[in-house]
Order: C-alpha cells, then structure tokens, then sequence
C-alpha cells in the first residue's frame, strides 16, 4: 500500500510530497513546491514512493445464538501483519472505515465496503499482540 510519492512539477521543476489517504492513489491538485506556481500538471516519481505492509483478513463472529454468523473485513497494518492464525479467537478493536469502489459502472457508483482498521489484537488467554 502507498502512504506518499514525491511529485515533479512540469511548469517550476519543483518536488514535493504528496499523501495518499488509506492508500487510495490521488493526483495533487496544485504545486506545492517551494516555489508554489500554478500549474495543475506534475509527474509522479515512482521510484520514491513510501509503501507500508498491510493485509486484509475476514473476521467472524463467535457464538451467534442460532442465526448466520456476521462477518467484517479487518485490515492490518505494518507490524500487526502476520500476526494471526486461521481459527484464532480474538479481540479486536481499531477504526470503522469504508472504501468506494472506483468503477465506471454507474451501478456500483457510491456502494461504500465497511471495513475496520485494526488497531490492537487480543488473544483470548488475555496475551495482548501488539
Ligand atoms: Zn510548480
């Protein structure tokens, strides 16, 4: 997942640093190089990019009571990847987010996927992971 590539400005040859929320790709919409003139077109430096590890796992509930078990997908990022066992029974607390599917079809234009981003994992003995 990318977090920030440094950007070439065409117009003033200036770099800078531009962020990408949740690792969703953005163009920057100004310059925002020292020298800070209009242009609207800069190029992407690919080689510096900052990327982070993340993986995505699918969590279900314990102990329904009788009806189909709910299920949420769960990020994890950096040092909490391959922290957890297929079968595990865990805590885990973090942040609800969603994410848009960027497709042309107009159909599924504006369906957000709830997800959470894991923030720390409990073990059930009561080992805290993180
Ligand atoms: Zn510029």
């Amino acid at each position: 997942m990318a977090t920030q590539m440094e950007f070439n400005c065409f117009e003033c040859k200036g770099s800078f640093r531009h962020f990408f929320v949740d690792g969703v790709y953005s163009a920057p919409i100004k310059c925002q190089s020292k020298k800070g003139c209009k242009s609207k077109t800069f190029l992407p430096m690919k080689d510096k990019m900052k990327t982070i590890f993340y993986q995505r796992i699918k969590v279900q509930e314990l102990d329904p009571e009788g009806r189909a078990p709910l299920q949420m997908l769960c990020e994890l990022r950096e040092n909490l990847v391959g922290k957890i066992i297929t079968g595990e029974t865990l805590m885990l607390s973090g942040i609800i987010k969603t994410e848009s599917y960027e497709e042309k079809d107009k159909k599924t234009q504006g369906i957000f996927t709830p997800y959470m981003q894991v923030n720390s994992i409990k073990q059930r003995k009561g080992v805290e992971v993180i």
